[in-house]
């Protein structure tokens, strides 16, 4: 039987395709391995959102032609991003390379497989689909993660002038309510109870009628599924009716992951991110007087191109102002392709670096006394896994439906299932806990 090795890289939309990939595999009798050597079929799921993610891949790809040397059955192939970013030209590059499949290509994977076994010749297949409609026929049939994602929506509409996504992911298509239902009704009758929907502006869905709060009203209402979250949303689409989900629906998740990029207005124009400050913060105060416990994170961005050392401080205000759980920070990578690219005033490596450092440093502060109020409490937590590189007696680890991490001792058979477990000390990522069943 033939083996093939997957590696995935970058967020869950490439987390998803991968899945599907394998699901596709299934009927060409690949059995799936760890093991790069043993693999007569490679397969790279791309991101190219940092550069330099995307150079150590690229030279990831080019150590392979040792293996394609010793194996000369061996398919290489190439999709996700960098894939439908560079097209043809990997091929020119990488002379071991067989397949570039683009994010619109990954249903014709086993098609383009068996092309390139019958008639050995190397391909490059990226362009986008066409088709106004968005559907994927894909389902999970044996089994299903207790925690699934489901793509609800891909590509983006919005440009932002540092982002490459629009031009790997293409327009905004939003999936049909009811494929998407069908998905999860069949993932929850195989054991799924908590869904993340995705997309690159997963709250932009729209389609015939529907909108993304309406689907959440769906969603919400399919029997034993416990947990509904989503990622990623924008600020600008972050209505009123989305505040209202929050308030109605028992099973949306208590956490709102809200990028937001920078504090200050000049910088987020300058960022093409259409929405101010003040309508965060107002978007913001308002879902916290209706659902006073929301957990709340975001994504920021330092050393965009010209961002004055006063404009770095509003960013740091706004950490303070707002007191968010937890953040995502980056320092601004330029992509070629992007407007921002063409920017000159780009911050010096060393600058960069000191302004994630100290933004970093106080985010942590934050998110220790945020999280050292919690301590005490019980929360019902869904197993996820072992905890690595803890104490001996620490042993899983799962989330709060507020998205806080807890590691606690317990029985490995508890994973994939919810249990109550007691806050016992925090740190400024995860808490300590122990299982507490009597309550
Ligand atoms: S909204 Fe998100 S995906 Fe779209 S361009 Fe901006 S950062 Fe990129």
């Amino acid at each position: 039987m033939p083996n093939f090795y997957l590696k995935t890289y970058g967020c869950q939309m490439n987390v998803y395709d991968s899945e599907r990939m394998v699901h596709l595999l299934k009927p060409l009798q690949f059995t799936q391995t760890e093991k790069l050597k043993e693999a007569d079929l490679i397969l790279f799921n791309s991101c190219t959102v940092r550069e330099k993610a995307k150079q150590k891949l690229l030279s990831d790809l080019g150590r392979l032609k040792s293996f394609k040397e010793k194996n000369k059955k061996l398919i290489i192939g190439m999709g996700g991003c960098v894939a439908q970013e560079e097209g043809d030209r990997l091929l020119k590059r990488i002379p071991h390379l067989d397949l570039v499949f683009g994010v619109d290509q990954v249903d014709q994977l086993p098609e383009l497989i068996g092309r390139i076994q019958e008639t050995k010749s190397r391909l490059a297949v990226t362009a986008f689909d066409t088709d106004p409609k968005f559907s994927l026929s894909y389902v999970r049939k044996d089994f299903s993660p207790v925690s699934a994602f489901i793509t609800i929506i891909k590509g983006c509409d919005k440009f932002c002038s540092f982002c490459i996504v629009p031009f790997t992911r293409g327009r905004e298509k939003s999936r049909p309510p009811r494929e998407i239902l069908q998905e999860i009704e069949l993932g929850v009758e195989k054991g799924t109870r908590e869904v993340t929907l995705l997309g690159q502006n997963v709250n932009s869905y729209a389609h015939e009628g529907y909108t993304f709060p309406k689907l959440l009203r769906l969603i919400a209402q399919v029997p034993h599924l416990k947990r509904i979250r989503f990622t990623s949303p924008h600020p600008q689409d972050f209505c009123d009716d989305m505040i209202a989900c929050y308030e109605e629906l028992p099973n949306l998740c208590k956490h709102l992951h809200l990028p937001v990029q920078s504090g200050n207005n000049r910088i987020l124009k300058a960022m093409r991110r259409w929405y101010t400050i003040e309508h965060t913060q107002e978007r913001i105060e308002k879902l916290r007087s209706k659902v006073p416990n929301v957990a709340l994170s975001t994504d920021i961005i330092v050393g965009f191109p010209g961002e004055t050392h006063e404009e770095f401080e509003d960013t740091l205000k706004l950490l303070r102002d707002i007191r968010y759980d937890s953040i995502y920070s980056f320092k601004y990578s330029p992509r070629v392709g992007t407007l921002a690219y063409e920017f000159s005033e780009e911050l010096s490596e060393e600058e960069k670096n000191e302004r994630l450092q100290r933004l970093q440093s106080l985010q942590d502060e934050i998110s220790l006394e945020m999280n050292q109020k919690l301590v005490g409490q019980t929360y019902e937590v869904l197993v996820e896994k072992k905890s690595l590189g803890l104490a001996h007696a620490v042993t899983l680890q799962g989330r709060t439906d507020t998205n806080k991490l807890v590691h606690f001792k317990g029985d490995a058979s508890l994973i994939g299932k919810f249990t109550r477990v007691r806050l016992t000390s925090a740190m400024p990522h995860s808490f300590l806990g122990d299982e507490n069943l009597g309550n």
